[in-house]
This record gives structure tokens, sequence and C-alpha cells, in this order.
């Protein structure tokens, strides 16, 4: 089996689960208990928020562990909005959100809130001028993620992080892609609030963080306990969190490496199926793009029969996000950059690991082309 749809989740690292299993096993004590083997898992979720925090720049108590990149996307949204509504009830994201931050929005636009929906260019890049036309006195919150998890893209957040500093608006990121895989420093980029998820870095799934800068004014979460400073009550996820620490810490020390190792192959592979299919279309910016994303439209085709027909071959790929598969209506992000229906229902996704080869890159664009070649006669014929 080829795996290519790590931007849906990836395989969970053998040291991430040898450092996880202690804490199912024996010592698997309640962390808020006094005896030593609560105050095992206690420390060993200190150590995880360290950890995590480094990532970006952070200070551990900065670090909110949550259930993962959805949880974190709600609260941070919903605790803005509760917490600033003397300021105002505007709030400002994009059109390319994963669906955790647009659902959310449209549930806050039931409850009185109003959201500005940014365009994106055709390569799916955010306009920071856009965005200082789209804000205004009651704006409380901006929120653009840092990559796109379909496309690739990455976003400006520096640009945006320095704007709303300058006007003096919480800025959020959804940074479940880029968060391991690429540098992020929540200081020098002006963010305030930044979501992560462990299990899209080699680390387990139900886990995942926000980050709250200090001095944020939110609320909790989940009342209950003392957990998480009182924002979000229950026993931790101790096997969970410490998962998380272990991916945070190799993905830290492994980033140079592996995303030199993914561009690689990424660039073989978008040569391959660019000089080799005609008729195809790179989705996404070529150059400021995920180190592991290959996103293609193959017009008239569906997407969906490309997926089928790949994992009869042995390769796991995606038509779209993982939570839009299955579904009818094409991609919300392919549409956004400009592309017509038929062109976004034919289009794959390939997220690479650094585990993939060049071999496999080449059993890949050799499938592909014959699956579209075939695909294409069939459908020219019906
Ligand atoms: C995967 C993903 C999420 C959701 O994370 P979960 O941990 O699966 O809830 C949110 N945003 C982006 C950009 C993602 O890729």
């Amino acid at each position: 089996m080829i795996y290519l749809d790590n931007a849906a989740t990836t395989r969970t690292h053998s040291e991430v689960v040898e450092a996880m299993l202690p804490y199912f096993t024996s010592k698997y004590g309640n962390p808020s208990s006094v005896y030593s083997s609560g105050s095992a898992g206690r420390k060993a979720i200190n150590e995880a928020r360290r950890s995590v925090a480094e990532v970006i720049g952070a200070k551990p108590e900065e670090i909110y562990f949550t259930s993962g990149g959805s949880e974190a996307d709600n609260w941070a949204l919903k605790a803005v909005a509760e917490g600033y509504l003397h300021k105002g009830r505007h709030i400002i994201t994009t059109k390319i959100e994963h669906h955790a931050i647009l659902r959310t929005c449209q549930y806050l636009e039931t409850q009185g809130f109003e959201v500005t929906y940014l365009d994106v260019d055709r390569e799916g890049m955010v306009d920071p001028k856009q965005l200082k036309e789209a804000m205004r006195q009651d704006t409380i919150l901006v929120s653009v993620m840092a990559a796109n998890n379909e496309i690739g893209t990455m976003e400006p957040i520096g640009e945006i992080g320095r704007i709303t500093r300058e006007r003096g608006v919480l800025f959020h990121t959804d940074a479940v892609q880029a968060f391991g895989h690429v540098p992020i420093c929540v200081e020098e980029l002006g963010i305030d609030l930044l979501s992560a998820s462990a299990h899209k870095l080699n680390g387990p799934k139900g886990v995942g963080m926000l980050y709250i800068r200090a001095g944020v004014k939110t609320g909790a979460l989940i009342h209950g306990g003392g957990q998480e400073r009182e924002k979000r009550a229950g026993t931790e996820n101790v096997p969970g969190i410490v998962g998380f620490g272990a991916a945070a810490r190799r993905a830290v020390e492994n980033m140079e490496r592996a995303a030199g190792r993914e561009r690689e192959l990424r660039d073989y592979l978008i040569r391959r199926i660019e000089k080799e299919i005609p008729d195809c279309r790179l989705n996404g910016h070529r150059e400021k793009r995920l180190p592991n994303n290959v996103n293609f439209s193959f017009p008239v085709l569906e997407g969906e029969s490309l997926v089928i027909m790949l994992d009869m071959k042995g390769i796991c790929a995606s038509s779209g996000s993982a939570c839009a598969s299955g579904a009818e209506d094409p991609s919300h992000v392919l549409l956004a950059i400009g592309l017509k229906q038929e062109e976004a229902k034919g289009s794959l996704r390939l997220t690479l690991s650094e585990e993939n080869t060049k071999e496999e890159m080449d059993y890949v664009a050799d499938t592909l082309k014959q699956i579209v070649t075939k695909l294409r006669k069939i459908s020219y014929i019906s």
C-alpha cells in the first residue's frame, strides 16, 4: 500500500506509541491525585506542554490541550465571541477555511454575530489589502488558516498578524496542517490564538491544543474540575497528551529533513504529472505550498472515480478534504479559487510523507496516467 493521504491523518510513529504505552499500563493514576502513579502523569503532561509550546515559541502556560483540531477551532471562535462582546460582533475569516471554522462561524451568525468571508485568488491566497478593507470598528477577531488542507497554499499570516496588531484586533490561525511541518513563531507572526492537532504530525488521534496568548480573555470551554487551568475540565487524556508531546519533539528535530525530502518528492511527482498527463491543472500556489501537498484537477473526470481506481492499485488518495469525501458537493475550497463545478469534481489530492520513495512516486505517476487515459476514453464515448 502507498499511503498518500497524510493531510487527512498520519501514521502514529512507533516512538510516539512507545512513549504513550506506560500511561495505559503502569502509570495510569489520575494526574490530579497525590500518589506517585498520578503525579507521574502530571509530570508527563507538563513535559508534553513544554514540547508542544516549543514548536511555536509559546509559553507552556499558554497551551490548552483539547480533543483535537476541530475542538480547538470551535473554542477559539466561541471564546473570543463571548469574551469580546463589549467590543463588537464582527468576525473576519476566509472562504477556504476548514469546516470546523466555517460551521462555527455559521453558528455564531445565528447568535447575532456578523461574519465576513474573504475571497482568495486563483492560487488560494488571501489578500492582506482586502483584509484591511474588511476591518471595522466592531471587528473582534480575524481567523485565517496558516496552510490550506486541500490545496496546500500557505497564507501570508505574518502580514495578517501585523495588520491585526496595528488595529488591536485578535488573530486566530488554524495551523493544523502547518504545525510541526513548517516553522511557526507566534511572537514573530503576531498570532493570539492557534489550533493544532496531534494526528496530523504522526501523533495519536483525538488530541490537539489551542494556544491562547497570555492576556487574551477567554472563559472555560468545559466547566467542572480544575484541569487546564480551569478552562477545560475533565480528567486529562494522559496517553494522548504524552503522544502529542513526543510527536511535537520529533517534528521539531526532524522538520528540516522531512520538509526537504517531501518537497523533493512533491516536485518530482508534480513534474511527471504535468509532463505526461494532458489537460491537468495544479491547484494551489506553486511555491508558497505545504512541502507534502499535490493537488490536481483532471477536467471531465470524477475525483471519486480516480480515488476508487487508485485504491484498487494500492494507492490511498483523496478527492477533496476527508470530511467532504463521500459527499456529492464539490469542494468549497476549489470553488473559491475559481474552478468550475466540473473541474472541482475532477480533482485529486495526494499528500506525501518523508517515508515515501521516488519509486513510489513513479508507480503513482504511471498508474495515474493509465487511469486518467482509461477514464477519459470511457467518458468521451458515453
Ligand atoms: C484536520 C484538520 C482539522 C481538524 O482536526 P481534527 O483533529 O481532526 O479535529 C482542522 N483544520 C484543518 C486545517 C485540518 O486539516
